[in-house]
């Protein structure tokens, strides 16, 4: 018997069991995969609090304030269990790929540069010299210095080998078939049994949707498929993230490499990397780094974001004792250190955060309309 059960072992589910294990409870990790299936190993890394928010929300501030969890929480990993998660607050190059989306970058500088005064516009020249001419210059372009990036594959690892070092129970290939509650206690009937808890956290990412008929939210969740590429370059030398309005971009890894990404296919949970994909990845990223064009492919995979209505995060209490904290789409990264302390204080105190409020299920969600009128690029 456990005080909390907690489906799906990616960054949302393992950042909440991290900071729940100081409270001293007795918790359970279940997922029907083996570790470095799912999104949150599959992730381009990027720590975007500002680049991804164009006006004040909620959302926006708990990404900056998360974002800036992640230097202490590097050297706590590099402490705890020797993972570096290649931390850098090595800035983000974002640029209007096209003449139409430059008043919308202007909006956005506006929103970032009226709170952070580093924020700037860069001309072809600052650009030259920021990126030692690596970088093409197009219809605008602005500089958010302190936005950065990890390694996502090992900061994942570093979240597995905390959990491990803390003694959390961990069940792998156990799938979480429902969710029942008799007498105050949950009943979890999976693929390797029952397992017993008096909390349950659903954090199974795209899937969580499917746990979620009962309260018949489930169309409020679904999957945004992405394909990335990870390539080397000798003679490239970049430290900053470039993002282009079309959705592409270059993330500077370690070694000389770069993480190229990504599509987005909307409903898709499926995986595997199409060729029509990777075209289109070469071909963005080539057209802003040109030398790109010289590049070896070392490797190229696909992951899927979990994705809720108006891209907002669903972070509930369906009924007393039972949470779905799922929906971060593309800020799953960024956001999980702050989520998983707030949902962690969230379920040890029995008292929602006020910020959480924002986050509750919109039964029978209109993800498909939504998503055509706001969604990012599709190949
Ligand atoms: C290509 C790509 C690039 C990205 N880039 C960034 C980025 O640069 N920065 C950023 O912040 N975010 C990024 N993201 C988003 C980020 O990866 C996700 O938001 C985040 O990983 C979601 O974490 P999660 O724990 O909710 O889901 P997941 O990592 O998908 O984990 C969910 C887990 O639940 C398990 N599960 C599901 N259902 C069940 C069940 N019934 N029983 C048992 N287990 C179950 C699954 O097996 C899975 O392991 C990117 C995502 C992709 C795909």
């Amino acid at each position: 018997m456990y005080d909390v059960a907690i489906v799906g072992s990616g960054v949302i589910g393992m950042s909440i069991a991290k900071a729940l294990h100081r409270s001293g409870m007795k918790i359970a990790v279940i997922d029907r995969d083996v570790p470095g299936e799912h999104a949150s190993y599959k992730a381009g890394g990027m720590l975007g609090a500002q680049n991804e928010f164009k006006g004040d929300s909620k959302l926006y501030r708990l990404a900056v304030a998360s974002r800036d969890k992640f230097k202490a929480l590097s050297r706590e990993f590099m402490e705890e269990n020797g993972i570096d998660i290649e931390y850098r607050r090595s800035g983000l190059i974002k640029m209007a790929s096209h003449a139409e989306d430059v008043p919308g970058l202007d909006a956005q500088y506006d929103f970032l540069h009226r709170r952070d005064s580093q924020v700037r516009l860069l001309s072809k020249a600052d650009l030259e010299a920021l990126t030692l001419g690596a970088v093409e210059y197009r219809n605008r372009v602005i500089h958010i210095p302190d936005d950065g990036q990890i390694n996502a594959w090992k900061y994942t690892k570093a979240l597995l080998a905390s959990l491990t070092a803390s003694g959390i129970d961990r069940f792998c290939h156990t799938e979480v078939h429902r969710v029942n509650k008799k007498f105050d206690v949950y009943t979890l009937s999976t693929s390797s049994g029952e397992i017993h808890a008096d909390k349950v956290i659903i954090a199974g990412g795209a899937w969580s949707g499917k746990l979620l008929d009962a309260q018949k939210a489930n169309m409020a969740i679904t999957g945004v498929k992405g394909e990335v590429l990870l390539v080397e370059h000798d003679g490239l030398t970049l430290e900053q993230t470039v993002f282009t309005t079309s959705g592409c971009y270059i993330v500077p890894k370690n070694k000389n490499r770069f993480l190229i990404g990504a599509t987005s296919y909307f409903d898709d949970l499926t995986v595997g990397v199409s060729d029509a994909g990777v075209e289109w990845l070469k071909r963005q990223a080539m057209d802003h780094i040109p030398c790109l064009a010289a590049c070896r492919m070392l490797k190229k995979w696909s992951g899927v974001r979990p994705y809720a209505a108006y891209e907002k995060p669903i972070m509930d209490e369906l009924e007393p004792g039972l949470f779905v904290i799922t929906g971060h789409y593309r800020n799953g990264i960024l956001l999980s250190p702050l989520i998983g302390e707030l949902v962690a204080e969230w379920v040890v105190k029995d008292q929602r955060p006020e910020v959480f409020r924002e986050f509750q299920i919109t039964k029978g969600g209109v993800n498909s309309e939504v998503y055509n009128q706001w969604g990012s690029t599709r190949v």
